[in-house]
């Protein structure tokens, strides 16, 4: 079983792994990455294959802190006072989009002229860049389209004996994928929400923050999808679903203790999220108890919605996508075909 903990000695084999062009499952504070040198195009290949993920999404590229950008990225002066302001979450759960240098390959980016990069602060994560002395490209270590990992388990779930190493730095203190900001563009540009919120993005830059449109047809960024993070158990609101005829194992995910109504309902299993509704929690908890689910041989997960504020933007745009394939067909929940 390639799952260790984090000893300087598993630390030092993953970064000879990854010099070696190899895959390496590591933590970080959003989700667990799948990791790759973003330097060597055929480790990249390996990246793309081994995830199944369709050759057009970019990746993000890791570096250990803000310092490293600009071996990654050209930067103007704009950029570079942008990045100044975004400080306070750099090493942290945010990723920027600036203009790629020549030097990375471009097949890291999907033939892109420009390149999302993160510094990780999980302290295994910082150990790992350190000690392979290179950037890093990682995807959320999952199969493309599935629940992202926030656990090591899940991460072996995914992919067995196929990666040689998974570190297992314990589950993911933030639980959904970094928020993704391009700063590049006249005015700041959210791709995808996350736990860093717009509101807070705002507040640091003195500028506002312009949502991506979100087209299932034309993503402007590919993270856009709308199928990215579907378990393969339909998934549908419960202000979308007749009440009245629940399929026989119909599941409720709720954020907080459901309220009386609901609990008269024939949910054959109720997953609370947080005990007194903290997004936060919600967060960090929402990909594992989808993944729970997932493997209870279910009709239907019934989510419930909430406020686009805060973390609720991130949390409701995940829910979207894993709702987003859902059909109801002569009385039966199934997904449409998921679109690659
Ligand atoms: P994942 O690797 O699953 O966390 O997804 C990374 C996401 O980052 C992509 O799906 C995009 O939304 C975003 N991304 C990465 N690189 C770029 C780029 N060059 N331009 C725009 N978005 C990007
Ligand atoms: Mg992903």
């Amino acid at each position: 079983m390639p799952i260790s903990l984090p000893t300087p000695e598993l630390i030092a084999r993953g970064a000879s792994l990854l010099q070696a062009g190899q895959l390496v499952g590591f933590p970080t504070e959003t989700v667990y990455g799948l990791g790759a040198n973003a330097l060597d195009p055929q480790a990249i290949a390996l990246l793309y294959r081994t995830k199944g993920r369709p050759l057009h999404n970019p990746l993000i590229v890791h570096i250990p802190s803000l310092e490293e950008v600009a071996s990654i990225a050209l930067l103007s002066a704009r950029e570079e006072s942008r990045l100044e302001l975004l400080e306070p979450f750099i090493p942290g759960p945010l990723t920027v989009v600036l203009k790629r240098r020549e030097q990375v390959p471009p097949a890291v980016s999907a033939g892109k002229e420009t390149i999302a990069v993160r510094a990780p602060s999980h302290h295994v994560a910082q150990q790992l860049l350190r000690a392979a002395a290179l950037p890093i490209a990682a995807p959320s270590a999952n199969r493309s389209s599935y629940v992202s990992p926030t656990t090591a388990q899940h991460v072996y779930d995914e992919f067995g004996n196929e990666i040689p190493l998974i570190l297992d730095g314990g589950p993911c203190q933030v639980g959904i994928e970094s928020t993704v900001l391009a700063i590049h563009e006249e005015e700041p540009l959210l791709l995808r929400p996350g736990i860093v919120t717009i509101e807070q993005l705002e507040s640091k830059l003195g500028e506002p923050v312009r949502r991506a449109s979100f087209s299932p047809q034309t993503p402007s960024s590919p993270g856009q999808l709308l199928h990215h993070y579907a378990p393969h158990t339909p998934v549908a609101f419960l202000d979308t679903i007749d009440t009245s005829t629940l399929p026989p194992r119909t599941a409720l995910l709720a954020f907080a203790p459901p309220p009386p109504e609901l609990l008269t309902l024939p949910f054959r299993e109720i997953c609370t999220l947080s005990a007194h509704g903290d997004f936060e929690h919600v967060a960090r908890c929402l990909f594992g108890a989808l993944r729970e689910l997932d493997k209870k041989q279910l009709d239907l997960i019934v989510v419930e919605r909430c406020n686009e504020a805060g973390v609720g933007l991130a949390i409701m745009d995940r829910l979207v996508r894993a709702s987003a394939t859902t059909v109801r067909q002569d009385g039966r929940y199934t997904r449409t075909t998921k679109r690659a």
